[in-house]
């Protein structure tokens, strides 16, 4: 048994509703032209009636006279005609089958008994007209300017006491035959039985009937089947990505090369498992990135307790084993705090507190504070700066943005290299103010540069192999900075010769710049 849910649902399926549609574009036309066509059909008989009760009125006019009858001193309707020719008295008889005459008082003539009488019998079954008709009409005929019939054609449609149609033609004939002295007037009506007419009408609208609700049929039946032949393809799309899960996002559906909608959503859909897939594929990754850089400082940790839990003994070794065990715990908290960064950042929660800043001043403090470091590693670090550059930044993500750069130009340049900061302020027409990091160090090839600020992506190591300590995270956090800050980032680079990072940054009192992540690769 059907339930009104699956009705329900059914009711709102999409193939329910295009076959809905389509039913309804189907049958509104229908409904429209067998409309038209029925009245076509009724004017078409209204008009063939008329017309042959006209015809039959003026042969009625031709063969009827009024007479006195010497004996009974009444007057008669004397139907004059060749009983022999069968043309004349099919016509006759076909006019006296209804009709009445009367005089100009409304009384009817009576006729010579061998003739049919006046008054028919099917006319004495729809009714005469009451005298005062009569006489009224005959009034308003004489009443113009000269005595026309053909203007005073009168029609009306009876029915008899079954509710039988007949269509009557009355009017006023003069009687030319009597001539002497005046022009008599009589009243005479012809009816016509509009039986085998309305019988015609009647079959012609149980046909339109029966045409529109098989049409209505018919056109849903097919809209059903066309529905669903459009709509498979959908189903199989269905089925195809419901096998798709997160264990097997390397599953595609299959284009059926038809260059339709279908496709097109198929391609799109198939675009976005793909970057799905390369998602899941970072996050796995990441994941276990993160894991190994948590889990590093964390055995280095228990190594350092252990060491002054069971071995250390003096206070000398207690001191280091503690103090090695700080500086892991430093690193821990700084991958952590990355991560909670990057993650503010990218879901909006971190919002930048902008102030007015000397560019200059904060470049010099990063400078001075990496010059430790840079000896350390063996490189020159420089610095090439104006007396002063003001910008509207956040000063901590400034120096964040500095960070990076300036660490990973530190950690990539070998001993006796050599990296140089500048900073150039707004010149005209461009208003930007450009902040340069740039390195001779080992360089980055064309195809990984184009992924360096991707997240959580490094470049392999010399040998293809595990890329170097960090998560990945500085330059996807630098180029969220200058996106932040509506500036631009470009970067170029030459294996075996060094990086160059340039940021643009909008000048105070312009509108923030459009953001672009470029690199470009220069030749090596
Ligand atoms: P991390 O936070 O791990 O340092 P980054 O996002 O800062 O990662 O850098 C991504 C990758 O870009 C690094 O793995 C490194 O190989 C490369 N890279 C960044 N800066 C330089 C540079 N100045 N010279 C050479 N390679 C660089």
């Amino acid at each position: 048994m059907i339930r009104t849910r699956d009705l329900r649902r059914l009711a709102r399926g999409l193939r329910f509703r295009l076959t809905a549609t389509y039913a309804i574009f189907f049958i509104v036309p229908m409904i429209g032209v067998t409309a038209l066509l029925h009245h076509r059909v009724a004017t078409g008989l209204d008009n063939q009636e008329h017309d042959v009760l006209e015809s039959e009125w003026g042969a009625m006019k031709g063969y009827l006279r009024i007479e006195k009858n010497d004996d009974t001193q009444r007057n008669e309707a004397v139907w004059y005609y060749d009983p022999l020719d069968s043309e004349e008295s099919r016509i006759v008889l076909n006019t006296k089958r209804i009709y009445v005459i009367t005089d100009r008082d409304g009384n009817v003539i009576i006729q010579n008994s061998t003739q049919s009488p006046a008054v028919s019998a099917s006319f004495k079954e729809i009714g005469l007209e009451p005298p005062s008709e009569i006489r009224d009409k005959v009034r308003k005929a004489l009443a113009a300017s000269r005595p026309n019939t053909e203007l005073m054609a009168f029609w009306a449609v009876r029915h008899n006491a079954q509710g039988e149609q007949f269509l009557v033609r009355s009017g006023i004939v003069f009687d030319e035959a009597h001539l002497l002295g005046r022009v008599e007037p009589y009243y005479v009506a012809i009816g016509l039985p509009l039986r085998q007419y309305d019988n015609i009408l009647r079959q012609f609208t149980w046909l339109c009937m029966g045409v529109i609700p098989g049409a209505l049929i018919l056109g849903s039946f097919l809209g059903w089947i066309a529905a669903g032949r459009a709509l498979a393809p959908v189903r199989s799309v269905a089925v195809a990505a419901q096998r798709i899960s997160g264990s097997n996002l390397s599953l595609r559906i299959p284009v059926r090369d038809a260059g339709d909608e279908l496709d097109y959503l198929i391609r799109t859909f198939n675009r976005m498992i793909e970057r799905l897939e390369s998602s899941f594929g970072q996050m796995k990754q990441f994941s276990t990135d993160v894991s190994h850089e948590l889990r590093t400082p964390i055995t280095a940790i228990r190594g350092q307790l252990e060491v002054a839990l069971f071995t250390a003994q003096t206070t000398e070794q207690y001191r280091e084993a503690m103090f090695n065990a700080l500086q892991d715990i430093d690193r821990l908290s700084q991958i952590v705090r990355a991560l909670l960064l990057l993650s503010q950042a990218e879901s909006g929660q971190l919002t930048l507190q902008k102030s007015h800043l000397d560019l200059c001043d904060v470049a010099r403090d990063m400078v001075e504070q990496y010059q430790i470091p840079a000896e350390a590693a063996g490189v020159r670090l420089t610095a090439d700066l104006p007396p002063d550059c003001f910008l509207e930044a956040d000063r901590v993500q400034i120096e964040r943005l500095i960070t990076n750069l300036l660490s990973n130009a530190i950690k990539f340049t070998p001993e006796g290299g050599e990296v140089k900061l500048s900073v150039r302020g707004p010149g005209e027409p461009e208003a930007e103010i450009e902040l340069v990091v740039e390195d001779t160090g080992r360089g980055i090839a064309a195809e990984h540069l184009k992924h360096i600020f991707d997240r959580f992506y490094r470049v392999p190591g010399p040998s293809g192999g595990t890329p170097e300590q960090g998560l990945g995270l500085g330059l996807s956090f630098v180029a969220w900075i200058v996106k932040a800050h509506g500036g631009k980032i470009e970067v170029e680079s030459s294996v075996g010769h060094g990086t160059c990072f340039t940021i643009r940054l909008p000048a105070p009192g312009v509108g923030s710049g459009t953001v672009e992540l470029a690199g470009q690769p220069a030749a090596s």
